[in-house]
């Protein structure tokens, strides 16, 4: 009986729920895709083949049970679904919006590669948690017995939350610092509110609140709090705090106003999404309205830029990037929603200055092709000669990538090992530093990654803190 709703895919053909209209969808921050309703949620389900060997589950990094929960949902057992489905994924309607699924689980769907299209699986897993929320069935944790034992995380990311989550279900008490005003890393302030609407967000933050996990915002480690002091209080510490010093461009004119970073640009307009008063954004400094927009840059962050200007009323928006779209880092689904929305590509292009009078006027642009592998096998750039010309712009905004701040210096912890790249050197298994009873994951350990990754990190970092806080117990029983 169950089996005769799988294994549909011949017959029934692949579909997202609907996309609100892009001239409609780029006046507001509200997310473009609508929810499934609940029949073509069980249809789209019922198209999984159910696979003996699920690539879909080993692509995803949390390894999720994907053909059993489209089952249940194909069968309307969702109540027994978004069980299963937050057994491994703290936060499954996160991810289910957020995650790029044409890399992870459905670009490795095997009806993918047979050319009937994926199973929907992100639309689906968001459908089911949505629904789960609307029914009730998210609660508080509540855990079995408390433990006297407290552990502090440094940074309300994912990857912070995630292991807070992990931690509070085994009765840990768990107090979250950030330096934000807000929980919620870049799912708060970095990523715009049309991929995720920040209700979404902070319906989670209440929910662990709820569930006893004590957060202090407005600390920033390091400044208002020394790491030792944190590390004295607690008897183990995760270090979660992600990257965020912006990779910057040189050349005439490179600090003229009018040339911005986009994380201070995308954390305006979500502060002002929250009804903030943000003076850099009243001003019109960091507001995009009326003006030509340059973004620069081919990675999500930049995609979130020109969609951004967009809404704001740009008068125009242009995206530079040095390689093809074949060869951008960002999603090809969200460049194809930023095209339906007004936004220009500029492929194989490269900014070597700008333009000046009291503020930024143009772009001085080099032109590029694709020449020979690079160690990497990926094309590498090469500049045109003499094909330069000059991109009219009001507003520039330098989407080139993060990289970590300097945490041992910032920190005063000399004995916090960091790799050559700056990110904290922790073990890729246990999630340990250099220093007993510390513990990192996320951005801050991968560099700039997914918030799947810093999810799965929290929940392993959880479980290693909890063996480590367990012989520290046994060692003083002893
Ligand atoms: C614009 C943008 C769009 C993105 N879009 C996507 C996407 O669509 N899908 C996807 O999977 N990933 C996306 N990412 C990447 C994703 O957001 C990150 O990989 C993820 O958030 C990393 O989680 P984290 O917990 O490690 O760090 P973060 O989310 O960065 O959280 C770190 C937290 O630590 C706090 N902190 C830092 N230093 C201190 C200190 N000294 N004291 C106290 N608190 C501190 C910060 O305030 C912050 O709240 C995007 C990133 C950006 C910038
Ligand atoms: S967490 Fe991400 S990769 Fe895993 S099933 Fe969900 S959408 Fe796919």
């Amino acid at each position: 009986m169950a089996q005769n709703r799988m294994l549909q895919f011949v017959t029934v053909p692949k579909a997202m729920p609907d996309k609100r209209d892009a001239n409609v969808r780029a006046q507001d921050f509200h997310e473009i895709y609508r929810e499934f309703a609940d029949a073509k949620a069980a249809e789209q389900a019922g198209r999984c083949s159910q696979c003996g060997v699920p690539y879909c589950q080993t692509h995803c990094p949390l390894h999720n049970n994907i053909p059993d929960w489209l089952r249940l949902t194909a069968e309307g057992r969702l109540q027994e679904a978004y069980e299963l489905s937050q057994a491994t994924n703290t936060f499954p309607e996160i991810c289910g919006r957020i995650c790029p699924q044409d890399r992870l689980c459905e670009g490795n769907c095997v009806i993918e590669q047979s050319g009937h299209g994926t199973v929907t699986i992100g639309a689906i897993e968001k459908y089911i948690t949505d629904t789960a929320w609307d029914m009730g069935w998210v609660k508080p944790v509540k855990p079995r017995e408390e433990r006297a034992e407290s552990v502090a995380i440094i940074g309300a990311g994912p990857g912070g939350l995630a292991a807070a989550d992990a931690l509070r279900r085994q009765g840990v008490q768990v107090t979250v610092y950030d330096r934000y005003d807000r929980a919620g890393g870049l799912l708060t302030y970095g990523i715009p509110g049309f991929k995720l609407e920040k209700d979404v967000v902070m319906n989670r933050i209440a929910q662990l609140e709820q569930g006893g996990v004590q957060f202090q915002l407005n600390c920033n480690v390091g400044e208002d709090i020394a790491f030792d002091a944190i590390r004295g209080k607690h008897d183990a510490v995760i270090i979660a705090t992600g990257v965020y010093k912006s990779r910057d461009l040189g050349g005439p004119n490179a600090e003229a106003e009018g040339i911005v970073r986009a994380i201070d640009y995308l954390t305006a307009s979500n502060r002002k999404s929250f009804g903030d008063e943000v003076p850099e954004f009243d001003s019109g400094e960091l507001d995009a309205k009326g003006k030509r927009v340059v973004v620069i840059g081919g990675g999500d962050t930049a995609m979130d830029c020109v969609r951004t200007a967009i809404r704001q009323g740009a008068q125009s928006v242009k995206c530079l990037y040095r390689r093809d779209r074949a060869n951008m880092p960002g999603s090809q689904r969200e460049v194809a929603n930023a095209e339906e929305e007004g936004v220009e590509f500029v492929w194989l292009t490269a900014p070597k200055g700008f333009t000046a009078g009291d503020a930024v006027e143009g772009v001085l642009v080099e032109r590029m092709r694709l020449g020979a592998p690079d160690a990497t096998g990926r094309q590498a750039p090469e500049v045109i000669e003499g094909a330069d010309y000059i991109e009219e712009a009001d507003l520039v905004i330098k989407a080139l990538g993060f990289e970590p701040e300097d945490l041992p210096q910032l920190w005063g912890t000399e004995g916090l090992e960091v790799t050559r790249w700056g990110t904290i050197k922790a073990n890729f298994g246990t999630h340990a530093t250099s220093l007993p009873g510390v513990y990192a994951v996320g951005d801050i350990v991968r560099g700039a990654s997914l918030v799947v990754w810093a999810i799965r990190d929290g929940r392993e970092a959880a479980e290693s803190v909890l063996g480590y806080l367990n012989e520290v117990q046994a060692v003083a029983a002893e």
